[in-house]
């Protein structure tokens, strides 16, 4: 199949229909190529990457302005790996030269890796329905279908924007839609939600000197958890310490918006403590995203907040040979949102495939268990740090 990253990337559906794989994986993004890396570390051959789109493609549609919130640093040679490295062995900072990328810097590091890794992906290739009969899973695509015995979900969350929120959530912009805040109209911005998107608008737009108000349920901008899970990053509390941010940006803790309408070219945005704010601009919703993994609720038992339960390698506990990877893993109260979360769980789904085809693995857990990239023990997790 024709490629525009250089034609590397071009096995034929052709080709591939022919097949049975040991696994698919879903999704070319950082969860779908790190976890394909570790399959072949652990000694899987027979797997292929399908994705819609192209390598990377998510973080390729952030807004321009956006970069990643976690920096990062070659600290690989003491054996920490860099926080925004997706294998073992590998450091954007080093290569990159970067210590906060954007998305369209971070999916061509993606797209490097693939190529370095010799991936097999197979793009612009979206998978419609996957079934599973007897031992093996059919994945329906439009020009034909793929068939193996092991999937693996890495779809992610970002092109499933959430738009159902409140009365009028339609009438807004997701910021996942935005593909640059400078070219945004307007002079007045409402911003629903204050967490990691949402100040990341309130930083471009008042940097831009735009008047800006931040609305928020909660209180992430005070939050008394380190947890980045749930409290802002430090690179945010940076940004908000900016002076333009300070001057033009506005914040309304534990204010829940109940409604947005639209009359004559105005918006109204209405709290549920009865107040009105009116803007002529289209407010902006920074309401997270609703997750891929609906997609697939048919091959999963649903945990109460409606994420998959997964068993202790991130399996399906109803459909066998069907696994989860990326920022949808849940473990208890565990949230495995962001890379350097989500990558320690590669190292378990890779190593629970591999053996179920009979490879050997003791080398490859301890060598993943060195570089923290496989947590099997989740004990550790949710520890605070000290106020010090
Ligand atoms: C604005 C923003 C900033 C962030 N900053 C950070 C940060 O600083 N640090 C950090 O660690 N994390 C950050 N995150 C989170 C991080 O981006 C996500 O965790 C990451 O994108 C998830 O990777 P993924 O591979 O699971 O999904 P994605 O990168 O979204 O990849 C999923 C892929 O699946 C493909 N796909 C989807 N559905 C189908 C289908 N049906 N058939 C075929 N292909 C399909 C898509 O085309 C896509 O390429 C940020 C997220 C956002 C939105």
């Amino acid at each position: 199949m024709p490629d525009d990253t250089g034609g590397l990337f071009d096995s034929s559906i052709q080709e591939n229909q022919a097949k049975t794989y040991d696994v698919i994986i879903v999704g070319a993004g950082a969860a779908g190529i790190g976890v394909a890396i570790a399959l072949a570390d652990a000694g899987v051959e027979n797997f292929l990457i399908v994705d819609r789109d192209t390598v990377g493609s998510s973080f390729s549609s952030w807004p321009d302005e956006t970069r990643f919130i976690t920096p990062s640093f070659p600290s690989n040679s003491i054996g920490m790996l860099d926080l925004n490295s997706i294998a073992v062995g590998v450091s954007p900072g080093y290569s990159m030269k970067i210590e906060h990328p954007t998305g369209a810097e971070f999916a061509q590091h993606l797209q490097d890796l693939a190529r370095y890794f010799k991936l097999p992906i197979q793009e612009n290739t979206d998978i419609k329905v996957i079934e599973k009969q007897q031992d093996l899973f059919y994945l329906t695509t439009d020009e034909g279908v793929l068939t193996s015995t092991n999937v693996i979900w890495a779809a992610g969350e970002y092109q499933y924007p959430n738009m159902d929120v409140f009365l009028g959530s339609e009438l807004c912009r997701h910021t996942a839609t935005v593909g640059n805040y400078a070219s945004l109209e307007g002079d007045d911005f409402l911003i629903i939600g204050g967490y990691e998107s949402g100040i990341d608008a309130a930083y471009h737009l008042s940097k831009l000197n735009k008047k800006v108000s931040v609305f928020d349920m909660n209180n992430p901008w005070d939050s008394t958890t380190s947890d980045p899970s749930v409290s802002l990053s430090v690179f945010s509390f940076e940004r908000m310490r900016s002076p333009n941010f300070h001057k033009k940006t506005e914040l309304f803790p534990g204010t829940q918006v109940n409604s947005v309408t639209l009359d004559n070219g105005v918006y109204e945005l209405e709290t549920e403590d009865g107040r009105r704010f009116h803007s002529e601009v289209q407010p902006l919703l920074a309401g997270g995203f609703s997750g891929s993994h609906n997609f697939v609720s048919h091959l999963f038992e649903q945990r109460e907040d409606s994420f998959p339960l997964l068993s202790e390698c991130d399996e399906s506990t109803v459909v066998p040979g069907m696994y989860l990877c990326g920022p949808s893993v849940r473990h208890d109260g565990h949230v495995f949102c962001f890379i350097y979360k989500y990558r320690q769980r590669f190292g378990i789904v890779a190593n629970a495939i591999a053996r179920s085809l009979g490879i050997e693995t003791d080398e490859f857990v301890k060598n993943y268990r060195s570089w923290g990239m496989y947590l099997d023990d989740l004990s550790c997790c949710g520890q605070e740090c000290l106020t010090c």
